[in-house]
């Protein structure tokens, strides 16, 4: 274990009825509200009445910016930041998913800048400071809600790229499980696999004595095997719902990876799917992360039989350690397959004429990524290969 520094400033509300928190939060901040959200579902399931309601009541001005898209472009932060500096915005209110959360932490970074956006999301200038926002969840998924990090994509130059800052926290998060219900099949999918692929992408690293760390990250994984394909079966379940939002909050919050740093280069070779083919996150974590297991597995055979003992109950009697890794990766390929989630490239119609151009996107920040196995451009076109 590397030393380190912990430190999360998110106020966390967690639980039903913990919109009226948001009463008390408003009294901090000033007169000048923009509400950010996504494409309508905050208006189909009733939850902007109660925010527009909670606002007047507190006499705050509101301005909106709505159709944030999944995968959140940079050309709808800019429109925000326009907002905010135009209409001298006091604090942002991100109402929606991670990509309405991701695209709120950019229009607050950028409100307090003289640097384009895309600029600071691309590393060639630095935030400087950021107008607070707070959060209410309505998907779990990301862990955007409780960390820094945002992920946005430039269609014009296809590029999705990860960011983050330390003014880009949430001041306060509101998760009610109840505002989770209403979240469709497929999207409760996605962000199922997105929440694993989070523990997964910790759990991969060279770091020694991270045993409460390895526990932890197990716990998220058991948990989900055994939440998941109930809450698939029966998505009004309110119980269900708050057992995965609190896992993706924790699963991408700090809590379970102090002390080492995750792998990462399946996030990378994501993104550059869903750069070239605006594809759901979830649903291209679910083709890659497999394919990125068996490619990657000899880095570190006992990590990978460790998993699979502990997390698929893999019998280790009898079997070479990697043995017991493969077919702790085909359990989880299994898994996700059980529960619905696509399990290749061409499910989305993408064939191998793109391969080389998502190649690519993969190295267009630095030359190799990968903190557990290092990758280059030629070991991107072999997963995205094995994942057609
Ligand atoms: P999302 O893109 O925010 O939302 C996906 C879809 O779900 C949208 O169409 C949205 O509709 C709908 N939706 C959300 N809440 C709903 C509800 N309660 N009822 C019905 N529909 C609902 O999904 P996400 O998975 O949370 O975010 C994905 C983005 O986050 C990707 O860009 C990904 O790369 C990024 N990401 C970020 C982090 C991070 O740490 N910051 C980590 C991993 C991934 P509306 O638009 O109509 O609301
Ligand atoms: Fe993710």
């Amino acid at each position: 274990m590397q030393n380190f520094v912990f430190q999360n400033p998110t106020r966390l509300y967690f639980g039903k009825g913990q919109l009226s928190q948001l009463n008390e939060e408003l009294k901090n901040y000033g007169q000048n509200i923009l509400l950010v959200y996504g494409g309508g579902s905050i208006k189909r399931s009733g939850l902007y009445d109660q925010v527009i309601d909670i606002l007047n009541n507190a006499d705050k001005k509101v301005f909106e910016l709505s159709g944030v898209e999944p995968n959140p472009r940079v050309t709808t932060a800019r429109k925000g930041v326009e907002i905010c500096k135009k209409e001298k915005i006091d604090f942002i209110i991100a109402v929606g998913g991670g990509s309405t959360i991701d695209c709120t932490k950019a229009i607050a970074v950028g409100a307090k800048s003289d640097d384009d956006i895309w600029d600071i999301v691309t590393k060639k200038a630095a935030a400087t400071g950021a107008l607070p926002f707070g959060t209410v969840l309505t998907l779990a998924a990301t862990g955007s809600e409780m960390n820094a990090g945002s992920v946005i994509t430039n269609w014009e130059t296809k590029e999705k790229h990860g960011w983050g800052s330390p003014f880009s926290f949430p001041t306060f998060s509101i998760l009610d499980p109840a505002f989770t219900t209403t979240v469709p099949k497929d999207q409760t999918i996605y962000g199922i696999v997105d929440i694993m692929s989070h523990a997964l992408e910790h759990y991969f690293h060279h770091e020694t004595n991270t045993l409460l760390q390895d526990r932890m990250v197990e716990g998220i994984l058991q948990t989900m095997v055994e939440t998941a394909p109930a809450l698939v079966e029966d998505l009004q379940n309110e119980e269900l719902r708050a057992t995965v939002l609190y896992n993706g909050t924790m699963a991408l919050n700090g809590m379970v990876n102090m002390g080492y740093h995750g792998d990462w280069a399946t996030h990378n070779l994501e993104h550059a799917v869903s750069a070239v083919h605006d594809i759901p996150h979830g649903g291209g974590l679910a083709i890659l992360f497999p394919h990125w297991m068996t490619y990657s597995i000899d880095e570190n055979v006992s990590r990978f039989k460790q998993l699979a003992v502990r997390v698929f109950t893999v019998d280790p009697e009898g079997k070479t350690d990697k043995e017991v890794g493969m077919e702790g990766i085909k359990k989880l390929r299994e898994f996700w397959n059980s529960i619905g989630a696509p399990s290749k490239l061409s499910d989305y119609n993408i064939t191998e004429d793109s391969i080389e151009e998502m190649a690519d996107k993969t190295v267009i920040a630095r030359p190799t990524f990968g903190n557990f196995k290092q990758l280059n451009r030629q070991d991107s076109i072999e997963i995205y290969k094995q994942s057609l």
